[in-house]
């Protein structure tokens, strides 16, 4: 049986960051197990492609920190490795006297987090997006696009050149746990490891429960439906314009984005899924399913936020009602603008209670790492994350 310092599982941005910081610092030997036969298939492939500032979250919290650090990496390393990116900016519209008021909290929150960002009046709003309306705004210069997908493979040849294994392919079903150190089993036979660091993404929570740890959430998948603009409505987007975030909801929200690769995207919307990796409407898994079915976290969110969930519903299934929201922030957007465009799909982490973590969740055991929970920014932070993790494991090392 192979024998590795650490195995990583998972090779989206976080899994495949986390070994290329690890070889750097020249902790090994290293081995990445992926069940695709790439990287970056799931929700590292399958997002927005923006490089968000970090102008929501919370001051002091892994958000708020790793989204600031892990933006300035992103931009050095696709620098660096002449991958494309443009630092575009953005502007969050408010269009109306309640919505004025959430933004100004996020605009001092921009500022304490030491975000770049502006005020603008509706006159100066329409110097940087002339068919957006709104009542104010703010302006983001800290914000732009990039191809995720294309980032994580370069990061992976980065890493195998430094002398990381990079084994796709290879689905883990199973972990035991020992004084030694961590047998992996995956379908194409088992490796050892001192330590295994679980980047798994949507089935997260399982692997951990795999070594033993209940790491006191479930993942909750919620499906991201994106429309594609048609080239003659192109022009109506010039960078990107995201609304006011519901602070009930701040995932929530359908935005307009520039894609790094051309054109322009808008979406995503939220809804539930019938299946972890469910991306096209009538995939269905029962052992997903009932995975949140019989979780009293996802019945509390049902019982809290039906409304909620009615609404992203009849948007989904009503192009009208979907062309009215976008209509808030472009008027002139019309149904016959919007071309079909890949979803994505959330891993939401859900407590008992049916709160929805927030923060990134790092869990460490003896001789595991499970990052629980990643959602977005977690594209924009990869490479902190990745560093932040190789550091604990640096630091276990030397205890
Ligand atoms: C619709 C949508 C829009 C988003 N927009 C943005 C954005 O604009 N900007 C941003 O910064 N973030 C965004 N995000 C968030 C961001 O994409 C994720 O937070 C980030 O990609 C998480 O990376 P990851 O490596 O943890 O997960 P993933 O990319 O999902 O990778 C997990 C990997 O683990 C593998 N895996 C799972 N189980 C096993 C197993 N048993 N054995 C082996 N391998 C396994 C999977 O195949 C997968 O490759 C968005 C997310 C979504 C879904």
């Amino acid at each position: 049986m192979d024998r590795f310092e650490v195995a990583v599982i998972g090779g989206g941005i976080v899994g495949i960051s986390t070994a290329w910081q690890l070889v750097r610092r020249g902790i090994g030997p290293v081995v990445v197990l992926e069940k695709e036969d790439e990287l970056a298939t799931h929700q590292t492939g399958r997002n927005s492609g923006v490089i968000h500032s970090g102008v929501y979250y919370k001051p002091g919290s892994l958000k708020a920190t790793n989204c600031v650090a892990g933006r300035k990496a992103l931009i050095a390393f696709c620098e660096e490795e002449d991958l494309p990116f443009d630092m575009c900016g953005k502007v969050i519209v408010a269009t109306s006297e309640e919505e004025e008021a959430q933004l100004k909290r996020i605009f001092e929150r921009g500022k304490t987090n030491g975000v770049r960002c502006s005020w603008l009046s509706a006159e100066e709003l329409r110097e940087y997006e002339p068919h957006v309306r709104g009542r104010c705004a703010v302006h983001v210069e800290d914000a732009g696009i990039a191809d995720y997908g294309a980032v994580a493979r370069r990061v992976g040849e980065r890493a195998i050149e430094l002398g990381a294994e990079v084994r796709t392919g290879h689905a883990v079903t199973g972990l035991r746990v020992d004084a030694a150190g961590v047998t992996i089993e995956t379908q194409k036979g088992e490796v050892s490891a001192d330590l295994v660091v679980n980047c798994g993404g949507l089935h997260s929570d399982r692997i951990a429960r795999m070594g033993g740890v209940r790491p006191g959430l479930r993942i909750v998948p919620f499906r991201g439906h994106y429309h594609k603009l048609a080239p003659e409505a192109e022009h109506l987007c010039k960078t990107l314009i995201y609304p006011v975030p519901n602070p009930a909801y701040p995932f929530l929200g359908v935005h307009f984005t520039r894609m790094v690769r051309g054109g322009v995207e808008c979406g995503p919307n939220a809804l539930l899924a019938f299946a972890r990796e469910g991306y096209r409407i009538p995939q269905v898994s029962i052992g997903d399913m009932a995975d949140y079915l019989g979780y009293s976290g996802f019945r509390q969110i049902m019982k809290d936020h039906w409304k909620q969930g009615i609404h992203e519903f009849a948007c989904a299934v009503s192009r009208r009602r979907y062309v009215r929201e976008l209509q808030k922030l472009i008027p002139e957007v019309r149904k016959e603008h919007l071309l079909p465009a890949p979803s994505g799909i959330r891993a939401q982490a859900v407590l008992p209670d049916g709160s929805m973590a927030d923060d990134f969740l790092i869990i460490e055991r003896p001789h595991q790492i499970h990052v629980c929970n990643a959602p977005s920014p977690a594209a924009t932070a990869g490479l902190q994350i990745g560093l932040t993790i190789s550091e604990r494991v640096a630091k276990a090392k030397a205890a």
